[in-house]
């Protein structure tokens, strides 16, 4: 079985400021290790400043176009001209709020991968789809739209993150057995067309993961690490979640 390097990545939404990414650029700096890669999401406008600090950095969404007249969204190449890895496309908060579909998720996707921008692809299944018993089919369809657009070899250079929207930012974590077994359906999936890249895709899962219950989560043998949002604004706690991984 490839060896999967774990992840932690901190989601930051719009919340943040300059003295944040001074408070909190040391403490990242110094739990980065050659065993884990720690990524940060802050808002596009302080991203300069936190790659300047030596942080591994990714924007929250790109814009799946090109350059051109789209006021107030952001140009993936520029993203990636200021020194970030990573981007994260299709969370929950995307597609709830701002309506962005399967669709656009996976163009979103594609523009990402155009200017080598790593993708961080959000799946996950809303309580009520949970309760209906269709979260396999929720998340399979997240992620068979990538794969219809560009193909199951796109997988490679990503990263899938499972986050189920019910335990987003609810104190409601999935418990590590409901984690796991969402994390291997995705696995199995994968596997069932390229056993070699199932082995070496990250899956990391989000959704109210703290300094408490990392470690039980990151120990299950299918999840890679974590999308963390509010504990990630706290030096002392993502820290600690860092190390649990
Ligand atoms: P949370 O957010 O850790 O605050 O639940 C996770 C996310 O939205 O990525």
């Amino acid at each position: 079985m490839a060896i999967r390097k774990p992840m932690v990545a901190g989601n930051w939404k719009m919340n943040g400021s300059k003295e944040l990414v001074q408070q909190l650029s040391d403490a990242i700096n110094n739990v980065k290790s050659a065993e884990i890669d720690v990524v940060v999401f802050p808002p596009c406008p302080l991203l300069p400043m936190l790659t300047a600090t030596g942080v591994t950095t990714g924007s929250q969404t790109v814009s799946e176009n090109k350059p051109g007249a789209f006021t107030g969204e952001v140009d993936a190449q520029l993203i990636k001209d200021l020194g970030c890895q990573y981007t994260l496309v299709g969370h929950s908060e995307r597609r709830s709020i701002y309506g962005e579909s399967n669709d656009t998720v996976a163009a979103k996707f594609a523009r990402a991968q155009q200017v080598g921008l790593t993708p961080i692809l959000c799946v996950g299944e809303s309580e009520q789809q949970r309760e209906q018993g269709q979260t396999e089919l929720v998340v399979a369809a997240q992620i068979d739209a990538v794969i219809d657009k560009l193909g199951l070899a796109a997988l490679k250079d990503s990263v899938i993150a499972y986050e189920p929207v019910w335990a987003i930012g609810t104190g409601k974590t999935a418990s590590p057995e409901q984690a796991q077994h969402v994390h291997k359906f995705i696995r199995d999936k994968i596997a069932a067309n390229s056993s070699d890249l199932a082995q070496g895709l990250t899956i990391l899962y989000g959704g109210s993961v703290n300094e408490k219950n990392s470690e039980l989560l990151f120990a299950q043998p299918d999840i890679d690490g974590g999308l963390i949002g509010g504990a990630s604004l706290k030096a002392d706690l993502f820290t600690a979640i860092c190390e649990s991984a």
